[in-house]
């Protein structure tokens, strides 16, 4: 079996039945989702794979009514999980846009219902409800686009089990927003009822898995949890675990590594409580033998033509060029470092990344863009499309070759994964970005900072690895990427501890340094504090560096 007969043996009306099968309605830990696991389930039995349920306990939350009214006309509205229920909570209307909001006076807003516009986001709602807002209304897209309203990663501790919103939000399309601003402009108030139920349940995650002796694996990971029918995000996902565990059933023989097909509950209603649940449940084995995390989230969208941004991990980074160039002929891939979602719940124990989506719409103009641009940051592509979480996202969005495209991408990275002597993983790549960013910290920080012990460090990792690599053979060589890379990964990607989970919010690269940005607006005490801090944090990069060339010797 070779990796073209591989590529060629995807099927698009596979996929496409697969995806309609998988589409058992609304899935947020229901009966949906419970005919829609059996149905993966089955599938992937007759895939060949050995397939498993396991069931993590997590804290979920479901948008089970919403009803608004202002002059004296009802709207069609959707409210959003992890926030609070509301009975007929009524108060004047006052509309703020979006850009406005961080610096609308409290005044304008104590007591009001704030109607604003863009997908609803948790710092937003955070930062009107702390100016007094009592609720918040959300001018989203076309159609209604469902959100989730938490910065909480996963399932909450005991130190974050209060770090939720305290108002209630619901989210209404462009055209009835249009309505709402008259409504507000012309003095009016609004009423709203929102019935959301937050509680804990065991999640449900499916394991099919075609193991190696090595105890070795390579995870391919996503979501069934969906809002609506969930055709794109994530049937489409799905879809592609399944196909990629029929076509890598006759690999077996060829494989240096296994593979295992993770599928959980959690993502959309529960900010990541499934992958986050799973790590927790086997982090010990992540880190000894999981090798790469393959995400596969929202493929095949029809005139998802942009192949360019998918993201990845400096390490990872040749493997989706690869990937993209032999699967789709891409050849201008520039990737994106991952942000704080798709999922990517398994930094702590420092297993790489690759993909999550690999295709996305060509940029729009028009007022839905400037939603979607808010999400979608880089303003090359113009993200999902416009049906992306909400009723529209239905088979129907996919396009069939566009889908086997996307997963012959995928196929291709995991034939790599699994089947190159050497992993296709670049531990000097992520190296060279890491030095590179304290490097960037470094010079931000103005001299206030001594970086010198952890440079110099960096220096002789650098060529303490390219010296190891090159006198290694395949099984050494693989077996030092392994372990540089669950090392290196929690230095570029985690602030906090790695047995915990940082927030579900916009995080930069290195994010132990990322107060060097708030010296220089700092008051004197402030910049004091903030230096004691960071000298803690070089002091924990260093002692990470030196633990990464322990490995080494
Ligand atoms: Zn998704």
């Amino acid at each position: 079996m070779s990796l073209e007969s591989v590529l060629k043996n995807i099927d698009a009306d596979r996929l496409m039945q697969t995806v309609k099968a998988v589409c058992t309605g609304e899935r947020l830990s229901n009966e949906a989702e419970k005919a829609s696991f059996a149905v993966m389930k089955q599938l992937f039995e007759d895939a060949g794979a050995a397939v498993r349920m396991e069931y993590h306990r997590g804290y979920v939350s479901t948008p089970d009514a919403a009803a608004l009214t202002a002059g004296g006309r009802a709207f069609d509205c959707r409210t959003h999980p992890m926030t609070p229920s509301a009975d007929r909570l009524e108060a004047p209307l006052v509309y703020v846009p979006l850009r406005e909001t961080a610096s609308a006076d409290p005044n304008a807003l104590a007591g009001r219902i704030v109607l604003t516009d863009g997908l609803a986001m948790e710092p937003v709602v955070r930062t009107l409800s702390e100016k007094g807002a009592v609720g918040v209304i959300f001018i989203t897209g076309l159609f209604i686009h469902n959100m989730i309203i938490s910065r909480v990663w996963g399932s909450p501790t005991p130190e974050t089990m209060h770090d939720y919103v305290s108002v209630p939000v619901v989210s209404v399309s462009m055209s009835d927003g249009e309505v709402l601003r008259k409504e507000a402009a012309r003095g009016a108030s609004a009423c709203v009822s929102t019935t959301v139920t937050s509680r804990w349940t065991d999640i449900p995650c499916l394991v099919a898995e075609y193991r190696h002796p090595s105890g070795n694996f390579v995870m391919v990971t996503g979501h069934n949890d969906s809002w609506h029918l969930g055709a794109m995000d994530n049937a489409s996902g799905n879809a592609c675990a399944i196909e990629l565990a029929r076509v890598f059933k006759s690999v077996l023989p060829r494989m240096k590594r296994g593979v295992r097909f993770v599928i959980w509950s959690g993502h959309s209603h529960g900010r990541y409580a499934g992958s986050t649940a799973y790590c927790d449940a086997h982090f010990e084995e992540l880190w000894q033998h999981c090798i790469l995390n393959i995400n596969a989230d929202c493929l095949g969208g029809q005139c998802a033509s942009v192949m360019t941004e998918s993201p990845a991990m400096a390490s990872t980074a040749d493997l989706a060029r690869t990937a993209l160039r032999e699967a789709a002929g891409v050849t201008d891939w520039i990737g994106c470092r991952y942000s704080r979602s798709c999922d990517q719940s398994f930094w702590g124990p420092g297993v790489p990344s690759v993909f999550s989506q690999v295709s996305e719409q060509p940029p729009f103009e028009g007022a839905a863009a400037e939603a979607f641009k808010l999400m979608f940051g880089s303003g090359r592509s113009g993200g999902f499309g416009w049906w992306w979480h909400s009723v529209e996202d239905t088979p129907d969005k996919l396009d069939p070759e566009l889908l086997k495209r996307d997963v012959t991408v995928f196929a291709s990275a995991l034939w790599h994964a699994l089947c190159d002597e050497r992993l296709p993983l670049d531990a000097e790549a992520e190296l060279r970005e890491f030095t590179a960013l304290c490097r960037d910290w470094e010079k931000q920080a103005d001299g206030a900072l001594d970086f010198s012990v952890l440079m110099k460090r960096l220096d002789v990792l650098r060529r303490r690895l390219a010296d190891a690599l090159q006198q290694a053979d395949a099984d050494r060589a693989n077996d030092i990427t392994h372990r540089v890379l669950r090392a290196l990964i929690p230095l570029s990607y985690v602030e906090g501890s790695i047995f915990f989970h940082d927030e579900a919010l916009r995080q930069p690269p290195v994010p132990m340094l990322r107060d060097i940005g708030r010296l220089a607006g700092a008051d004197p005490h402030l910049r004091e504090c903030l230096l004691v801090k960071l000298r803690r944090e070089i002091n924990r990069l260093i002692l990470g560096t030196d633990l990464i060339l322990t490995e080494l010797s």
